[in-house]
């Protein structure tokens, strides 16, 4: 029988996916039927972004699971009306695209290149930095993009600790876990990455009393979303000199307000939520494989815990 899935997304992104995704499906050995309209009732599965227009699943009565387009599932995990189960996107395309930004942001900071590219002055200040061994970075976060950036991090030297909610035994990483161990992550961390989702439990993991563990001058890097910190807090942390730094990708409000007080702050630097975007044609088979594994009664990949939210 033919298995329809309807591609639940702002039109562009058709554009982009129709062919990767008819590509993948078919070489699943899936016989589908791939389209951005169908009677709901006729609906077997969903390729979904949260800003699609298809916001109430009522209507989907023999739907079998909707498969997120994007890592962060905030904008349809607390859905009442989905009550099949729900993907998130964990894909190496995306994975390594974050691998990518955070290098070479943290690179940035390692290596002090702000201080050559703005100090061409006549000034001869041969001060090197100091080998990545000698820089502890903190990575809060070891899902799937926080476990590749802290071992990319590690594989180029850094000294690197990671946290997460449960325990974790990663390869050179020191891992710490839950609200106690968030102390020690921060305590001596030079440069902190950001790689959580964004949930009631991780809203302000960042805020004044948790900047302040973190050593004088430290730098700040925000790939994950915009409410894991606190803004006000992080202001004044920045203007007293507590952090030195924050690399801002993602924004409570998004696009971030022209007039918000990011973007004048000599010591932020933000870029528009491209720290990582998934890729058409790895993602396409990642939720080709995912619909076929399921119409062969093997578990989905990727299942989003509904109780933790991510
Ligand atoms: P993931 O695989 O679900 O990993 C989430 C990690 O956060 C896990 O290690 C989890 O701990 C930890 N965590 C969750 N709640 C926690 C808590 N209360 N305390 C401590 N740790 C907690 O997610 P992912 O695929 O790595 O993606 C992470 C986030 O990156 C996404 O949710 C999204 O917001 C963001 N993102 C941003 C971009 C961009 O372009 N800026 C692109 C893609 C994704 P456990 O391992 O113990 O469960």
């Amino acid at each position: 029988m033919t298995t329809n899935i309807l591609f639940a997304a702002k039109a562009e992104r058709w554009t982009t996916y129709e062919t990767p995704l008819t590509k993948a499906l078919t070489g699943a050995g899936i016989d589908f039927d791939l389209r951005t309209e169908f009677a709901p009732e006729e609906v077997d599965y969903i390729v979904y972004a949260p800003n699609s227009d298809v916001q109430d699943f009522t209507p989907y009565t023999r739907l079998r699971a909707v498969l997120n387009l994007w890592a962060g599932v905030e904008g349809v995990v607390g859905n009442e009306t989905l009550t099949v189960p729900l993907t998130r996107l964990v894909d190496h395309g995306l994975t390594q695209g974050m691998i990518e930004w955070v290098m070479g942001h943290t690179l940035r900071y390692h290596l002090g290149i702000d201080g050559h590219i703005n100090g061409q002055d006549g000034i001869w200040r041969n001060v090197a930095p100091p080998l990545a061994q000698d820089r502890k970075v903190t990575v809060l976060g070891l899902g799937a993009l926080g476990a590749a950036v802290a071992q990319a991090l590690a594989g180029l030297g850094f000294d690197v600790t990671g946290w997460s909610r449960s325990p974790k035994e990663i390869d050179r990483i020191h891992c710490e876990c839950g609200p106690q161990g968030l102390q020690a992550a921060l305590s001596e961390a030079d440069i902190v990455v950001l790689l959580l989702p964004n949930t009631p439990a991780t809203e302000n993991t960042l805020n004044a009393e948790s900047l302040a563990l973190m050593p004088r001058g430290a730098f700040i890097i925000n790939p994950g979303r915009g409410p894991l910190i606190d803004d006000d807090a992080l202001l004044v942390a920045l203007d007293s000199g507590q952090i030195a730094h924050a690399t801002l990708d993602v924004f409570r409000i998004e696009p971030l307000p022209a007039d918000h007080a990011f973007w004048a702050h000599p010591q932020v630097t933000v870029t528009p939520h491209i720290a990582s975007e998934t890729r058409a044609s790895t993602a396409s088979q990642v939720i080709a494989e995912n619909i076929r594994r399921d119409l062969n009664g093997e578990p989905l990949l990727h299942v989003v815990d509904r109780t933790l939210g991510y």
